[in-house]
């Protein structure tokens, strides 16, 4: 009968699944060996990209201008802006020197709407300049700006900029799903302050800082040891303290201090040894910068959902996981966030109602049989893990530039790592798999001595004190 025949097809279909995801497995593993030729390769880029400022270069190795981090001393009211994600914040800080520190701290937080993300620059900076406008007329009782002085901005612009000084650098492309008009060459400081004037707001830009790099300086105010930034968020991209006479392209500038903070837009790293499937170079293709940030694109919050949904609409294509029709939903580019993924990985109920609910909420299909359910999980799995390990690898990489991946000559050295990303802290299941990557690559001696922190919008406070550190009014003569 009938019956007897659907359940054949069924099973036969069941069977392609469960051997598309196998196969999928093998292609997205990340054993130790495979890792390891990562970091090897990563470590690698990170060399060429200081020699030179060729085209052609991986990764860029942006030299930041910041040559000092902060010591505690920082004193003053500064703000900072941060744009770059998902969310844009404004910041206010009261720094209060050696002994205050951090008096007294207030922020707001939008959701950039979507069609600014790719409109015009006008659209976009005025946007920011009218919120920054609102935050700075309540300013509270608790902040004090000397008389006679203007207010004094970080602004933390997360996307590769070709820094040209502390406080200004032209765009050399967007990432992140943000693609607005004719703005790439142009110093991204400069629409800042003409966004400013048209709103008529007297401010000074006296830092442009990555996020990464804002971390750092958040981080190492914290704690000396501090000495990489990772950022896990929508995007992903780390910096670190690189010695100033390893930068071969930093001829005439001569810092002080002997280091350079380094931005590695290593979101741009690519490497044959990087397990890409069929489903990685279709997202690519499609995207908005395709060619661009394939690291970033197998690792960080944007893409993880949407990997998933691909391999989904595959499933429900070749074998019919979701019954014979095909949700319209999930032909729908990016409606699966890493939220979702993350929600789905993690559930613990016995049922996986977790799993149910998502799939019924972001695709509308419902009645999914247990084993489905179940293969859902496994694929969140497969793709977060992969994401994780792989960024552990890339720290490693940039501990292996600094010669921290062994014990040295001096000993063992303390390296704090500060991470922030909304990937990294709210998604546990990556936290752990990233963790134990690292520690698994660095051996259990030198992972004593290397500390993974997060930092929490380390970045902000990070700004606010790179403003000080280079404020107009503190300048050496
Ligand atoms: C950008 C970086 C940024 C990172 C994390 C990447 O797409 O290129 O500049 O630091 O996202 O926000
Ligand atoms: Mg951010």
């Amino acid at each position: 009968d009938l019956g007897g025949v659907s359940v054949g097809t069924e099973t036969t279909e069941w069977k392609r699944a469960e051997g598309i995801v196998k196969e999928l497995e093998r292609q997205c593993s990340t054993p130790i060996s495979r890792l390891r030729e990562v970091v090897d390769a990563m470590a690698e880029e990170l060399r060429v990209g200081l020699a030179s400022e060729a085209k052609s270069n991986l990764l860029k190795m942006v030299i930041s201008y910041v040559d000092t981090l902060p010591t505690g001393d920082e004193k003053g009211l500064f703000y900072a802006l941060d744009l770059g994600g998902t969310n844009f914040r404004v910041l206010r800080v009261q720094l209060g020197g050696k002994e205050g520190r951090v008096i007294d701290k207030e922020f707001t937080e939008v959701t950039i709407p979507a069609n600014l993300m790719v409109g015009t620059e006008k659209e976009l900076f005025d946007y920011i300049a009218s919120e920054l406008a609102k935050f700075v007329t309540s300013e509270g009782k608790n902040f004090y700006l000397e008389p006679g002085r203007q207010r004094e901005l970080g602004f933390t612009f997360s996307f590769p900029v070709h820094q040209t000084a502390i406080a200004s650098g032209t765009l050399i492309k967007w990432s992140k799903g943000f693609s607005v008009s004719e703005m790439v060459g142009k110093d991204v400081v400069v629409a800042l302050k003409e966004a400013m004037e048209r709103q008529g707001l007297d401010m000074h830009v006296s830092a442009l800082v990555n996020d990464t790099v804002g971390t750092l300086a958040g981080g190492r105010y914290r704690d000396e040891d501090v000495m990489i930034a990772v950022i896990l968020g929508t995007g992903t991209n780390a910096c670190y303290v690189e010695h100033a006479d390893a930068i071969p392209k930093c001829q005439g500038l001569l810092p002080k201090s002997g280091y350079m903070v380094i931005n590695t837009e290593w979101g741009n790293f690519w490497s044959s040894h990087l397990p890409v499937t069929e489903f990685d170079k279709a997202l690519d293709a499609e995207s908005i910068n395709p060619g661009d940030h394939i690291f970033e694109k197998l690792i960080s919050g944007m893409y993880l959902g949407e990997i998933v949904r691909r391999l989904l609409l595959k499933l429900a294509e070749d074998a019919a996981l979701f019954g014979d029709n095909i949700p319209s939903r999930l032909r729908e580019p990016y409606v699966l966030t890493t939220p979702n993924i993350s929600a789905m990985h993690q559930d613990t109920s016995p049922d996986l109602k977790v799993v149910e609910n998502t799939l019924k909420n972001v695709f509308g299909i419902s009645h999914i049989p247990l084993r489905t359910r179940k293969l859902v999980v496994e694929l969140c799995g497969i793709v977060a893990v992969r994401a994780a390990r792989l960024a552990g690898a890339g720290i490693v990489g940039i501990l292996k530039k600094l010669g921290r991946d062994v014990i040295g000559d001096t000993g063992k050295m303390r390296t704090v790592v500060a991470i922030d990303g909304g990937l990294y802290e709210h998604y546990s299941f990556f936290r752990q798999n990233m963790q134990s990557a690292v520690k698994e690559l660095l051996g259990s001696e030198v992972s004593e001595t290397v500390v993974l922190e997060l930092s929490s919008d380390g970045s902000g406070i990070g700004a606010t004190l790179l403003a000080a550190s280079n404020s107009r009014y503190s300048k050496k003569s």
